[in-house]
C-alpha cells in the first residue's frame, strides 16, 4: 500500500508572505515611513501606512512583490486611490498594464514633499521598528 505524502501547499504562501514583508519594509523605509502623497486630493493623511501597487495585481501578476511597483500610502490616501482610479492615474499613483512604469516615480513624487527617497534594494540587515509604521499627520 502506498502512502501519498501531502505536500505542504502553504509553504509557497509562507515564502511569499516573507517576501511581501521584506518588500513592505523596503518600501516604508524608502519613504521614511511616510505617505507618498501627503495632502493629495485635498485629504489629510490618516491611518496606518499601507503598501499600494502602482500596477495592480490584476494587470501585473507578482507586482506586489516588486518594490519598484510599490509605494506606501496612508490608509486615507490608499482608500481614495483605490476608489478613484482616474484621479489616481492623473496623480501618478496608478498605472495601467500597457504603461511603462516609471522607475523613478517614487523619487519624483517624494521630491515634492521634501524628503529624499531612493529606489533599489536597501540593506535588509539593519532592522529596527519596521512594524510600528504609523502615518504622519
Ligand atoms: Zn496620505
Amino acid at each position: 500500500m502506498r502512502r501519498t505524502r501531502l505536500r505542504p501547499v502553504s509553504q509557497k504562501r509562507l515564502d511569499e508572505r516573507d517576501e511581501r514583508d521584506a518588500v513592505r519594509e523596503t518600501v516604508l523605509r524608502r519613504q521614511m515611513f511616510r505617505c507618498a502623497a501627503p495632502g493629495a486630493f485635498g485629504l489629510r493623511c490618516g491611518g496606518r501606512l499601507e503598501v499600494h501597487e502602482l500596477q495592480g495585481r490584476g494587470v501585473r501578476p507578482g507586482g506586489h512583490l516588486d518594490e519598484a511597483n510599490c509605494i506606501a500610502l496612508c490608509a486615507t490616501h490608499h482608500r481614495y486611490v483605490t476608489d478613484h482610479p482616474s484621479a489616481a492615474r492623473i496623480a501618478g499613483l496608478r498605472f495601467e498594464s500597457w504603461e511603462e512604469l516609471p522607475s523613478r516615480s517614487v523619487t519624483i513624487m517624494a521630491a515634492g514633499n521634501g524628503y529624499k527617497t531612493q529606489t533599489g534594494t536597501q540593506d535588509k540587515g539593519a532592522k529596527d521598528d519596521g512594524d510600528g509604521a504609523s502615518a504622519e499627520h
